[in-house]
């Protein structure tokens, strides 16, 4: 364990932000309500359930259908994107709500979905072992990732960064990280990055972000390094506390996982996620959630729908 080296008054502070973010991330109400910053409820789209919807060659929705309502993989801790209201137990932010539209393009209400937390070392062991039936959470689709799950989309482009401390002036990219303590989730492609790439740095794994930021802000760690947009999200709920620093130094394409074997789902989600967004459903969900951390919705990138092999 690290030192805790804080004087009283720094102590105290560091204990009053903690306590705002808890409040802000507790802050969400109803399921399909906004995270804490946004505009209301309303502005959220609603999905229309397919109906007579039938997708007999995939076994995952096979059994869903059996069971009566699908099992959905997503993060709980991750501003914006996958967030667990602590009094509620409801989930919301714009994966979730790309949960929420994969579901009803499905056949299977949202308001049905059954949400499931996963951390980044564990979401193809869940998808192999059929914990879940797909998995939405700031999910990169890579090659090594491809030899034991599927992925559908890829539905957002996001890019490796740092978070540091605002009152922190020496780390400006990757290339400052030399012999500095980076914290970063176990099991994710930022961690194997900083370990491939920038060996001299000190890199520290928990199971979560949401850990690392807390390290952060108790000086125990000097910087949080994942994709911007998680990041982006911290910073926001507490700007004077934290900053996102640098150029992204990665492409990191989200995909929703899915069992390897199961090609029909894996090709019915992409068409869901075409329909999703050329109806404007993605545009509008990721302006009342994603869209909150403060960049405009980008293009989202172009579905790869790889052959089955
Ligand atoms: N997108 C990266 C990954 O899939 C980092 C975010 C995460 O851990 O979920 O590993």
């Amino acid at each position: 364990m690290p030192h805790f080296s804080l004087t009283p008054l720094r102590r105290a502070l560091v204990a009053l932000v903690l306590t705002a973010l808890a409040l802000a991330t507790a802050g969400c109400g109803r399921e399909g309500s906004p995270p804490v910053k946004g505009p209301t409820g309303s502005a959220l789209p609603t999905y229309p359930v397919a109906r007579n919807f039938r997708l007999p060659d995939s076994p995952t929705w096979q059994q869903a259908r059996r069971r009566g309502h699908l099992i959905v993989g997503v993060k709980e801790d991750q501003p914006y994107l996958g967030e667990k209201d602590p009094a509620s137990g409801l989930y919301s932010g714009f994966d979730i709500e790309i949960a929420k539209m994969m579901s009803a393009a499905l056949g299977f209400p949202p308001a049905t979905l059954r949400f499931k937390t996963i951390a980044s070392a564990n979401r193809e062991t869940a998808l192999q072992n059929g914990q879940i039936d797909y998995y939405v959470g700031t999910y990169t689709i890579n090659d090594k990732r491809k030899k034991l799950v599927g992925f559908a989309g890829p539905y957002y482009m996001a890019g490796q960064s740092l978070l540091v401390r605002t009152d922190e002036n020496d780390i400006h990219g990757p290339q400052d990280l030399a012999g500095k303590r980076v914290c970063s989730a176990a099991g994710s492609t930022p961690a194997q990055r900083i370990q491939a790439d920038y060996p001299k740095a000190q890199l520290i794994t928990y199971d979560t972000y949401s850990v690392c930021v807390d390290n952060l802000l108790t000086y125990q760690v000097d910087a949080v390094t994942t994709d911007d947009a998680i990041l982006l999200g911290y910073a926001a709920k507490v700007p004077d506390e934290m900053k996102v620093v640098g150029k992204p130094f990665s492409e990191e394409p989200y995909g929703i996982g899915v069992p390897r074997s199961d090609n029909a789902l894996r090709f019915a989600l992409d068409t869901a996620l075409a329909t999703d967004e050329k109806n404007g459903n993605w545009k509008k969900a990721y302006d009342a959630t994603l869209g909150l951390s403060g960049a405009p919705a980008p293009k989202p990138p172009p579905i790869d729908r790889y052959p089955a092999s």
